[in-house]
């Protein structure tokens, strides 16, 4: 089994009485032959994910809660509907224009200078590109 980094990235260490918890890792390794029991016991004594995060929008600054309670849902990605679409129909634009500006980068007969701001722009637009992952968001996940 890999090595995993001690502290996940939506774990940050947590201080309970002066003492950084344990992760769930770093606890299951202390554990000779773990048992379900252990492992769910484990969950209770451990740093856990936050429970609020931003919303997936990356100009949103709104926060999705995980779902608790005698209602709770489904686990929301982004605060509201149009966020939702926002992030879509800004994702599709950057990578449409990448794609053409790529296309256009490939012809030989280019000026330098039309070369370099061609680049630029295609630089830019992937740079923000990143903030729009495809990872786990659209068709088959949770809509909103
Ligand atoms: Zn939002």
């Amino acid at each position: 089994m890999g090595r995993l980094p001690t502290t996940m990235p939506d774990q940050h260490p947590e201080r309970r009485g002066g003492a950084l918890k344990r992760t769930l890792q770093t606890y299951l390794q202390s554990v000779a032959d773990p048992s379900p029991i252990d492992v769910v016991r484990g969950l209770d004594e451990t740093v856990q994910p936050r429970t609020e995060y931003r919303c997936l929008n990356p100009v949103c600054d709104q926060m999705c809660a995980w779902p608790s309670g005698y209602a709770a849902g489904r686990p929301t990605r982004f605060c509201s509907r149009s966020c939702r679409q926002m992030f879509d129909r800004v994702r599709a634009r950057l990578a449409w224009e990448v794609d053409t500006l790529e296309e256009w980068l490939q012809h030989a007969d280019l000026l330098a200078k039309d070369r370099a701001a061609l680049e630029r722009a295609a630089g830019q637009r992937r740079w923000a590109l990143e903030r729009y992952p495809v990872t786990g968001v659209g068709a088959g996940q949770p809509t909103s």
